[in-house]
C-alpha cells in the first residue's frame, strides 16, 4: 500500500547490497593464530592487504590458504 518493499529494488541491485553485507563480516583478528578463515579454521591465512590504523582498529584482508576464501580481520587496539 504505498510502501517501498524488496520487491521494488532491481535484482541486481539487491545482489550487490548482499555481496557487500557478506564482505563487510569481518573476524578478530588472533595475536596467536592470525586471521583464522571463518569457514575452514584454518589459521595464519595469507594476509593480501593491511590498511593503516583507523582510530582503534586495524583491518587486514586474507586468503585462506585451504579453501580460497577471502574474508577480512579486524584488530582491536
Ligand atoms: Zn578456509
Amino acid at each position: 500500500m504505498g510502501q517501498t518493499g524488496l520487491a521494488d529494488i532491481p535484482v541486481d541491485v539487491l545482489r550487490r547490497l548482499v555481496r557487500e553485507v557478506t564482505e563487510a563480516k569481518s573476524v578478530d583478528w588472533d595475536a596467536q593464530r592470525g586471521g583464522v578463515c571463518p569457514v575452514c579454521g584454518t589459521p595464519h591465512c595469507r594476509v593480501t592487504s593491511t590498511r593503516s590504523w583507523e582510530g582503534r582498529v586495524r583491518e587486514r584482508r586474507h586468503t585462506c590458504l585451504t579453501c580460497s576464501h577471502k574474508f577480512k580481520s579486524v584488530q582491536g587496539a
